[in-house]
């Protein structure tokens, strides 16, 4: 399919992109890796009037690290993420997650932040923002703003972005000592999107309980959450795999299943609950510096 007309601009700042953003009024999209865009535009699911490419601003393609915690810009793309030494040692989580999105054409084209944007459902990225409590930098017209991961993901698609605002970073705290993290996913073989993808990070304390835990799920529901009864029911507890069992079993309380041709409702709710525990046990193992355990 060929996309409907749309007027193109590469602005060179991110002022000069907002500045766009306004004059259109709602009807431009931002272009960064193209790789959901592109195919959205190809099968005529949105017709804007303008895209505003980002591609020619510097200084948004990086992952520093400072002040205890990380920061990746919005042009950096899902091959960059996956292949820093740093976030490998820090936040595994996030690396695994990156090397399953797709294909190495998608993630050589596609961006961390532009999925974020995205908010597609089952996409991958989104699960690992949970564990790792993202904070995502906005800016607009009205100026910069940082929204936490709980509000950032409204709904299929839709993220807490203003028409007008360009997401210019995601950042994250450097996870503390004896913390452990892992992404796990079944995928659809064909596109490789997740049909149920659990990222997990797991922190023990000197004891060797659980201090904190967080959980994110995407694939599962209309969009990605945080599955807070598995993070209640482990925290406080002895990370054994009859407690990592029991608190997977929560791992679609309250949530609005999906049942498709790819996987029923029962089938989809039964494979959360094995990958929350995979992705747990995962952690743990990681967080006490043992091999991954067997799946
Ligand atoms: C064949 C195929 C298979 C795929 N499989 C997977 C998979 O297994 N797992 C997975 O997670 N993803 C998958 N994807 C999606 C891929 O990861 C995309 O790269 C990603 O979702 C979007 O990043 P992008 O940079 O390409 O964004 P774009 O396509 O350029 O943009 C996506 C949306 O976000 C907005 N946007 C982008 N950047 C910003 C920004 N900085 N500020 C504000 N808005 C912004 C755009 O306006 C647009 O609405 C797949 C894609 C393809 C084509």
């Amino acid at each position: 399919m060929i996309p409907a007309a749309f007027e193109y601009h590469a602005p060179t700042s991110v002022d000069e992109a907002i500045a766009l953003l306004q004059r259109y009024d709602g009807e431009a999209k931002i272009l960064a890796g193209g790789h959901s865009l592109l195919p959205m535009l190809k099968l005529r699911l949105l017709q804007p009037a303008a895209l505003v490419d980002l591609g020619r601003i510097p200084n948004l393609r990086y992952i520093r690290r400072d002040d205890g915690q990380f920061t990746i810009g919005a042009l950096t793309s899902h091959a960059e993420v996956e292949a820093s030494a740093a976030l490998a040692q820090a936040a595994r989580v996030l690396v695994e997650a990156e090397g399953l999105v797709a294909d190495v054409q998608v993630r050589n084209r596609g961006t961390l932040c532009g999925s974020l944007a995205h908010a597609d459902p089952a996409g991958d990225p989104p699960a690992v923002a949970y564990a790792l409590d993202c904070e995502f930098q906005v800016q607009g017209a009205g100026g910069a703003r940082v929204v936490p991961v709980d509000e950032w993901f409204v709904d299929t698609l839709q993220s807490a972005l203003e028409p007008d605002e360009v997401l210019t970073a995601v950042r994250f705290p450097v996870p503390p000592p004896r913390t452990g993290s892992a992404y796990r996913k079944f995928e659809q073989p064909a596109s490789h999107y997740a049909l149920v993808g659990v990222a997990a990070l797991v922190t023990l304390d000197e004891a060797g309980t659980v201090a904190r835990c967080r959980v994110g799920i995407t694939g599962v529901g209309p969009v990605a959450y945080r599955a807070q009864g598995v993070e209640e029911a482990l925290v406080g507890r002895r990370p054994e795999a009859a407690a990592l069992a029991e608190a997977a079993e929560r791992a679609v309380e309250g949530v609005d299943v999906l049942g498709d041709l790819h996987a029923s409702v029962p089938y989809r709710s039964h494979l959360a609950r094995v990958y929350t525990r995979r992705a747990l046990a995962a952690a743990v193992a990681r967080a006490l510096g043992q091999p991954d355990p067997g799946e």
